[in-house]
């Protein structure tokens, strides 16, 4: 961190800065100019708050070198983070294939899905059981009855499970659940993601459909600083200028993050292009460069889906796309 301090600094405000940082562990390195006094900051900076150093009236201006984040960083963690879903080394060796409908519709509906993709080779099964919806009068998913019905679905197919939380007191009825997923619009929902740091429990972080990289790895570190440190993160496509498909797939999110966290990431290309037919090239595209996972929306009637039929593609056009990304993905690794 740079610290740059105004023209003749007042002698106590400088001595008490001065002393403040330090014992907060960092070292400053002071450079006096001809006209300003610079400090570098040297040492872990992450707990240091960069906006109430630009507030103190000596301070001219601040820029922060490093990442705010510390847990979630590459710079801090050099190796992958792997975590084990069932059968799968999730940010290791397998590549994860996540498949299942947007919403969990009926008993059938989910069983039949469920048993086709295991078949395909999918690593896990998911299904909104509590459903975000822009409109207050779209089908809000079948909420406590959904999480039961996936419980039965993972008893017969053998899939681990993911599905969306939205609000803390809904935790209890994911005891069951293998993988917490937290949806695009709760991705800044603070006290959520604290509650789930507390938890012995794979979370799935999707993206906000406007937050920056930095933004998105600050919502990890919410987590990882209360202890959980297994997240997975799920770039699904942010809002841009094209009204074509429904969201931006920013593909770039994949290596880009790879630099930046050890946590592994994987592609949404369903909500990501909100078009079906996008959904096996986009997916495709998501292995390419290098996802360690794919979740896409797959019904056994796309058609006449509750949610998200547009997005979802059919059991047999899944079972085509699963080969050929397991396939890209042992490319990848060669
Ligand atoms: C979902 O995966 O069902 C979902 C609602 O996605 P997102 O939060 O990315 O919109
Ligand atoms: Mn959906």
């Amino acid at each position: 961190m740079i610290l740059i301090l105004k023209k003749n600094p007042e002698t106590q405000e400088y001595k008490d800065l001065k002393a403040w940082l330090e014992a907060q562990h960092v070292i400053v390195k002071e450079t006096i100019g001809e006209e300003r006094i610079v400090w570098g900051l040297l040492g872990d900076t992450s707990e240091i708050d960069a906006d109430r150093l630009g507030a103190l009236k000596i301070v001219e201006s601040v820029k922060r070198m490093d990442e705010p984040y510390k847990k979630a960083s590459r710079h801090f963690h050099q190796e992958d983070t792997v975590i084990r879903i069932g059968n799968c080394e999730i940010g290791g060796k397998d590549f994860c294939s996540i498949a299942g409908p947007c919403s969990v519709e009926t008993a059938d509906q989910i069983r039949e899905v469920a048993l086709s993709v295991a078949k395909s080779g999918a690593n896990m099964l998911r299904g909104g059981a509590f459903k975000p919806r822009t409109s207050p009068y779209s089908f809000q998913g079948k909420q406590e009855e959904g999480i039961r019905l996936l419980e039965l679905a993972k008893k017969e197919s053998g899939l681990p499970i993911v599905t969306e939380i939205m609000e803390i007191s809904q935790l209890p009825l994911f005891e069951n659940i293998d993988v917490i997923q937290v949806g695009a619009r709760n991705m800044q929902n603070y006290a959520l993601l604290k509650e789930l740091g507390m938890q012995d429990k794979p979370v799935l972080l999707k993206r906000g459909m406007n937050a920056t990289y930095e933004e998105w790895l600050m919502s990890a570190e919410y987590i990882m600083a209360e202890g959980n440190e297994q997240v997975i993160l799920c770039e699904r496509g942010i809002r841009t200028f094209e009204t074509y498909t429904r969201n931006t797939l920013d593909l770039t999110a994949v290596p880009a993050l790879k630099r930046l966290t050890h946590l592994p990431i994987i592609v949404d290309p369903s909500h990501g292009t909100g078009k079906a037919e996008l959904v096996p090239d986009m997916a495709m595209a998501s292995v390419a460069c290098g996802a360690h996972g794919v979740m896409v929306e797959v019904h056994n009637n796309p058609e006449h889906a509750w949610s998200d039929g547009a997005q979802s593609i059919d059991t047999c056009e899944f079972a085509n796309l699963n080969s050929r990304m397991k396939a890209m993905y042992q490319f990848m690794q060669e």
